[in-house]
């Protein structure tokens, strides 16, 4: 009886070598740093860095593959944000968003690490120019990633980024939403959240009221459907992006002044332009704010009218 206590309590005191299922089960969802071996680099944007590792307790190179976004050095002031990102990510659940697998947490350190699902083709922005793909897959990205937003949108969460660099590709047939770095709920009887903190947002990617009040909505994140759904009809061509175009459209800006010269077009009702293999019907319907919607899309609110064709 003594032994039996005597080796309870060591497994007790060392969760790691207790067998799973007894004592203290292995929470899957805590991720242990020393596990994680570096595989390379995803990508970065204004306030992640995203890399591959492979999660291998058993050291022997047949671990699972994860991607692992932990905060840029210079934001590590905001932890608060970080942590709602994590939490927000935790709660949903749904084939056309990024699967969230756990967290990581060091010992001793503040440092938090979101663990998520690896997806291997990338964003859209590193897919669509290497892989020409035709108007049906074109289509069928823009349904899912509108079934995602549909889902994202019952929850009341607002994105406020949604764009082909927050797409990310499983294979070729199937895209997940990102990135919920910029997302805020939207309680239940409000139609939108007005944000305090300006600084790195992507304007290009913005409806005007959000450039001139703040203030973004559901229908907000619908205009950056159809930005991003330009971006996939240029399938990413650099030479064609948002903030290209509008560069073109405005002459070269600084600062605050880029902000007024984007509402300034807007408001003139200058838009993208129409991609050259966009079909009639996506501009058309698009524009018309209507039969696209039920058809196609018909799991997205409305239809922003980013598409207005001034030439076609
Ligand atoms: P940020 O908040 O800094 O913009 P993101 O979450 O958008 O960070 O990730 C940055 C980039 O990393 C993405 O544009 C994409 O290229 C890559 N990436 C992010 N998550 C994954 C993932 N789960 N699988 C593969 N690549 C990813
Ligand atoms: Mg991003």
């Amino acid at each position: 009886r003594t032994i039996l206590r005597d080796l309870t309590e060591i497994m007790m005191k060392n969760p790691d070598i207790s067998p799973s299922g007894t004592l203290a089960p292995a929470d899957p969802t805590m991720f242990q740093k020393r596990y994680l071996k570096k595989m390379r680099d995803l990508g970065e944007g204004h306030f992640g860095k995203v890399t591959l590792y492979m999660y291998d307790p058993s050291n022997d190179g047949t671990g699972e593959l994860v991607a692992v976004k932990a905060l840029k050095q210079e934001n590590s002031d905001v932890p608060d944000v970080w942590k709602k990102e994590i939490e927000i990510l935790k709660s949903l659940y749904h084939s056309n968003i990024v699967r969230y697998k756990g967290c990581c947490t060091e010992p001793g350190r503040l440092e938090v690490q979101l663990i998520m699902e690896y997806l291997p083709l990338g964003s859209l922005r590193e897919f669509l120019p290497k892989n020409k793909i035709g108007v049906p897959q074109c289509l069928m990205f823009a349904q899912q990633i509108c079934q995602g937003m549909d889902y994202l949108h019952s929850q009341r969460y607002v994105h406020r980024d949604l764009a082909a660099r927050n797409v990310l590709v499983e294979n070729k047939g199937l895209v997940k939403i990102g990135d919920f770095g910029l997302t805020k709920y939207i309680p239940e009887g409000e139609i939108y959240y007005r944000v305090r903190e300006t600084g790195d947002s992507p304007v290009y990617w913005y409806a005007i009221e959000c450039l001139k009040e703040m203030k973004f909505s559901f229908a907000s994140d619908v205009w950056s459907f159809g930005v991003t759904l330009y971006e996939i009809f240029t399938h990413c061509d650099s030479r064609q992006s948002p903030p290209t175009k509008f560069f073109e459209m405005m002459g070269l800006t600084e600062g605050s002044m880029t902000l007024v010269k984007i509402i300034e077009l807007l408001e003139r009702n200058r838009r993208l332009p129409c991609p050259r293999d966009c079909p009639h019907e996506v501009t058309l319907d698009t524009y018309n704010n209507t039969r696209l919607q039920k058809r196609t899309l018909k799991h997205i609110h409305s239809i922003g009218s980013q598409f207005i064709m001034s030439e076609r």
